[in-house]
This record gives C-alpha cells, structure tokens and sequence, in this order.
C-alpha cells in the first residue's frame, strides 16, 4: 500500500479477469475507474490477453497523468496446459470451432494453473483487495492465505443473479409439466415468466455443474460481490439479492459509461481495425431513431443458415441497420444471400469482426438494438437509451432478456426459445423482420423509446457524484482502505 502526494494511503486493488472480451471489457473499465478515484489498479492477465490491454491502457493513462494502472503478466503455457498454441481467450475456441464446448471446459480447468503464480503475487505485494472473476473460485482460498479479501466478479447484473439464486432453491422446472411451460419464478419480486429449456442446467453432476457448485461455494466465504449495474435499473432486485442471497455487494456501474472520450470509447475492447469515423459519417446520414443495430456480442457464432435469415429479415423490414458479424468467413461469404450487399447498398452495412459498439449505440441515429442480451450489451443499451428485440442464445441471457421485456419494458422478443451454448436456436427471417418493425415504429414502440430515455438519464445520474454508484463506490474505497 503507498500514499499519494498528499500523504494520503492509497488503496490497491487487483483486478483478475477471466480470460474472454465480455469480462475483460469491463475489467478495464472497473481497473481505470478506481485509478481515476486515486486508488493503484493492477489487472492479472496473460500473456497474449496483456497485449490487447495494453493499448487502452496507454490511452488512458496519457489522458491522465499520474493515475495508477498497471499489467501484472501471468505465464499460460497453452501447449502445456492441452491448449492449442494462442488459446489464452475464450475468443480461439468460439471463433470458428465446432468442437468449442469441448475446448471451452479445458479451457476453464486450466485457468487452475494460474493459481500458484497468484499465490506469489499476493504474498510478495499484499494488495489491499483482489476482485477476481466468478470464473477462479480458487482464488478465495488463495486471497484468504494472505488476508487479502476476495470480491467477486460475475459481469451480470442483480436480477440474473436473483433469477439463478431462486431458480436453484426452488428448483420449479422439476413440477411443469413439459419443457416449453411458462412458469412463474418462485420468490423473485414481479411474477417473472420463464420456461424450463431457457434456465441454465447449473447443478447436476457433469464437470460443469461441480464447477458452478464450487464458484458458488468460494463466493460464498468470498468478502462480496462487485456488481457492474446501477440501482435505479433493477432495485427490487438489487434489495432482493442483498437481503436474501448475497449481504455484501457494491454495484458501480453502468461501467461504460466511465469511457468518456471518442478515442476511449473507439478503443474500447477493439479486437480489429474499423473505421469508426465512416461508419459514424454513414449513421450521420440516417434520421434520428431510424437504425437498427444488431450485434450478438464476443462470444455467440451463428451458422451460416441462420446469417442468411438474418440478413433476409433485415432486408424485408426495410430498415437502415448496421450489422455485426464476427464470423471469421475467410472469402468465403456463403453465409450472406445473393447479391445482398449491391440490394441493400446505401441502407445497410455489414461489419465484419468487430464494430465500436458504445459509439453507435450512442448515435442518434440508432434506433433498436437486436442483442444476444450479454449483460454488458444490455448495459450498454440501456446507458444509450436504446429500445432492444431480445435474441438470448446461452449463459444468463435468457434471464436478462426477461428484464428488459417483463420488468424494464423496453424491449421486444424476437421469440428465441432454447438456451444453446454458443450457436444459439433457430429464428425465422419473418420473425426478425417483424421484431425489427415491432422495436422501431408504432405507439408501442415510441412508448418503449421514451421508457429507455428515462433509464439513459438514470444510469448517467448513477455515477456522478451523489449517484447511487458513486456512492457505493464511495463505500467501497472507504471499507477497503481501512
Ligand atoms: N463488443 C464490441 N464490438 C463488437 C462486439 C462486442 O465492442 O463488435 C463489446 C460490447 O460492447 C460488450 C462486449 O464486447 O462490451 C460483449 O460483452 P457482452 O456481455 O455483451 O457479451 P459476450 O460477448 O460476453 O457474450
């Protein structure tokens, strides 16, 4: 622990994120958010995942001299470890490998081999705090080894974590009668509707489901849990999950929010090069509210079949739209229609790999965002004030979904019924087409606007001073200095 120029102490915190863009994104922003409060941050990371947080970092610290963030490089030995050679992100094995779930659970286990290069870490620099991802549930034990207290890391918000807590004590998937029957979640505040085939399978006695127990368990004798929402989007779910799940949680969020700049904002998580400044020049051509977004996040990979109904639903509703595709296609472009692109010049563009989502969902121009409901996304949404058409895929998006269509009401389904690990449940082009014009015109759809715009101004009051983030942010800092 040190002291800034006043003589002040000074908190250190470590930040260990898992391994993928959707909990290192908002590890970054968590990392520079406690510098800018004049507290040292250190991200654990590997190798190859160090290079890509490098630049932002930079960035950030040349636009402010004199904060504290810096990488602590953790050895991966991938070739070691049964990992092809470069698997150190969640990204390898989601990009383009239709053996990804068996890649995905070596890949979890062996992120235990961290664990011993932690242990040194912790015992030689003795931080004040280490938020680690609910992904190291060792790391509990370890922290605890040197009574360094150990905060948990999920990447989601109150009411998914509420949603799991009452769905795994209830247990009311075990009396519906068939899978595709809507049941109401016991003990959950709002009488919230979900089926059987969209809850994640989190017990059970594969490797997975010991695993879940046991991230479970260590969060439990954990010191807290770190939260990236804001109160006002969920506050019954916020009290909920505090007076019946988990006593000790501080939520900071919306963390995008803190990215306050166009280079911060356009660096943010870039994984390839676009041209932000076209693709904003293009969205300053369309009228307010008039654009579609769609994007499925950093991990979700659709085949091909499903590409060509995207793009089919798209042209049909006859909307501007910016779409992003991460499919790693090569030349090969079978995943998109004839003569697509030429029909739909002017109106539509397609980006391939990566698009700097905070900038266009802040554009004016955006009118709906077709998310995968990945929280950070949903959170991103809801800062810009965007109405969403909900497609979940897998993880707890199929419970984010229900906040944004039962709770928040500023979002359309597109009627995605399964959860479906990374490839996600077939969906027609009718039914894109027609959530596309459900979210974009109509009295409905200018009252699911106007509902989004207020949250947009609540989510930007959270975190300025007074704010209900600033303020557990503020409680946090003091709770750990002392
Ligand atoms: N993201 C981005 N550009 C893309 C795709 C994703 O900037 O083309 C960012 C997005 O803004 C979000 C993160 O990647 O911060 C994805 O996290 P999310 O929780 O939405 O989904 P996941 O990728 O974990 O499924």
């Amino acid at each position: 622990m040190g002291s800034d120029h006043h003589g002040h102490r000074k908190l250190h915190v470590m930040f260990f994120p898992f391994m993928a863009h959707g909990h290192m994104i908002p590890t970054l922003d968590m990392a520079k958010l406690f510098s800018s409060r004049r507290a040292k941050s250190t991200i654990l990371t590997t190798p190859l995942n160090a290079k890509i947080l490098q630049k932002p970092i930079d960035a950030f610290k040349n636009l402010n001299p004199g904060l504290e963030i810096d990488i602590q490089i953790f050895d991966f030995p991938c070739v070691q470890l049964g990992l092809p050679q470069g698997c150190e992100n969640a990204d390898f094995f989601t990009s383009n490998n239709d053996d990804g779930n068996e890649m995905e659970l070596k890949f979890f286990f062996s992120t235990r081999f961290l664990k011993d290069q932690l242990e040194k870490l912790l015992e030689t620099t003795r931080p004040d705090c280490l938020i680690a991802d609910m992904f190291f549930p060792w790391a509990t034990e370890v922290a605890g080894k040197f009574n360094v207290p150990r905060l948990v890391f999920h990447g989601t918000g109150y009411f998914s974590l509420s949603t799991g807590h009452c769905i795994r004590v209830h247990k009311p998937q075990n009396r519906v009668a068939s899978s595709c029957e809507q049941f109401v979640i016991p003990e959950l505040p709002g009488n919230i509707l979900i089926t059987e085939e969209q809850i994640i399978d989190g017990d059970g006695e594969s490797e997975m489901g010991k695993f879940m127990t046991e991230v479970r368990e260590s969060e439990v004798k954990s010191s807290g849990v770190v939260v990236n929402s804001f109160y006002e989007l969920e506050p019954d779910y916020a009290d909920f999950y505090k007076s019946s799940v988990q006593k000790r949680a501080w939520h900071i969020g919306p963390l995008s929010v803190y990215n306050r700049g166009f280079e911060e904002k356009a660096e943010r998580g870039k994984k390839a090069n676009v041209d932000e400044v076209e693709c904003l020049n293009w969205l300053d051509s369309k009228k307010p509210d008039s654009v579609i977004y769609v994007s499925f996040g950093s991990v979700v990979n659709f085949k091909n079949e499903q590409l060509i109904e995207i793009a089919q639903g798209l042209e049909a509703s006859g909307s501007s739209f910016i779409w992003v595709v991460r499919k790693n296609t090569g030349d090969n472009e079978a995943w998109l229609p004839e003569g697509f692109e030429e029909r739909v010049e002017g109106k539509g563009m397609i980006i391939r790999g990566w698009a700097p989502q905070v900038l266009i969902l802040e554009h004016q121009a955006i009118g709906g965002f077709v998310t995968h409901c990945g929280w950070n996304s949903l959170l991103e949404g809801v800062a810009a004030g965007v109405p969403m058409v909900t497609w979940p895929v897998g993880a707890e998006q199929f419970y984010n979904e229900k906040l944004v269509t039962q709770v928040l009401r500023t979002g359309v389904s597109v009627g995605a019924k399964r959860h479906m690990k990374v490839m996600g449940d077939f969906i027609s082009r009718e039914k894109v087409d027609k959530a596309v014009r459900e979210v974009l015109v109509g009295e409905e759809a200018e009252e699911r606007r106007r509902r989004a715009k207020k949250l947009a101004v609540m989510a930007k009051s959270a975190v300025e001073e007074g704010g209900s983030s600033f303020n557990d942010l503020n409680n946090f800092i003091e709770e750990f200095s002392s």
